[in-house]
């Protein structure tokens, strides 16, 4: 039997992230180490964010670079890690009655590959994404969530990469670390408090939480990754964050792992 696996949300950050060695970076390569092998990734990144329901089914995705204005290295990462129509299968059969559409045309977005790079460099697992339906409400999100939850018993590792808080028109780029802006700590705090809290409803209703929500979560598509992670999460699973940090005042790099 497949080991179970946990839940994984991590902050991407700056496309960057995937040459870089920092504190974040290291802390990817930790928790690579610190999980069984998977025998595959269903990974929910803010950069495949479409009208649509879709699942990536190539056998060999090919990796996108999906940014622009970045130094030609990064255009040069590859990350070769194969597909799998099975799991893309498996993966569709569980959403229903949502219907998720077999998708040939995506590969892997940097939200996926930045992270991957250093969660397990050797590229050989086999990698899905899900893209997240923008014509969806937060609760859909949370719903299709919990629709994946038997995955980690079949050794999948849940992958969601967004960024709690993400708001590039205040990011100070090239500042790294820097002091986070008030609103981002404070709304980085809360979630947190409601994470260990395990008050789902609130995360999901993460609009309700005021300015700071306002600020923190300009568009919904860095945050929603957490509430897949969040639906898949069991009762009895711990709650760490084994990635901190704030990025350029604006970025939060907090990684949230269930179980
Ligand atoms: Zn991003």
């Amino acid at each position: 039997m497949a080991a179970t696996m946990p839940a994984l949300f991590v902050g991407h950050g700056n496309p960057l992230n995937a040459l870089y060695t920092n504190s974040y970076t290291r802390g990817w390569e930790k928790i690579g180490r610190s999980l069984r092998r998977p025998s595959a990734i269903l990974s929910i990144s803010a950069h495949w964010y479409i009208p649509r329901c879709a699942v990536m089914a190539n056998a060999a995705p090919r990796t996108i670079h999906d940014f622009g204005g970045f130094p030609q290295e990064l255009y040069d990462v590859h990350y070769p890690a194969p597909g799998s129509p099975g799991l893309a299968e498996r993966v569709k059969e569980l959403l229903a009655p949502v219907s998720a559409e077999l998708d040939e045309s995506w590969g892997l977005d940097h939200g996926t590959w930045s992270v991957l790079k250093h969660l397990f460099p050797d590229a050989s697992i086999p990698v899905v994404q899900l893209s997240i339906d923008e014509r969806q409400p937060a609760p859909f999100h949370y719903a299709l969530g919990k629709r994946l939850l038997p995955l980690r018993d079949e050794g999948v590792l849940l992958l969601g990469s967004g960024n709690l808080v993400h708001n590039l028109h205040s990011y100070a780029w090239g500042e790294g670390g820097g002091k986070p802006y008030e609103w981002a700590a404070r709304f980085e705090e809360r979630v947190r408090e409601l994470l260990v809290a395990g008050d789902d409803p609130q995360l999901v209703s993460y609009e309700e939480l005021g300015r700071d929500a306002m600020l923190s979560v300009p568009t919904p598509d860095h945050y929603l990754p957490l509430l897949y992670v969040l639906g898949a999460r069991k009762e009895k699973d711990r709650i760490t964050f084994p990635v901190e940090g704030v990025d350029g005042g604006s970025v939060s790099m907090l990684a949230v792992r269930m179980g």
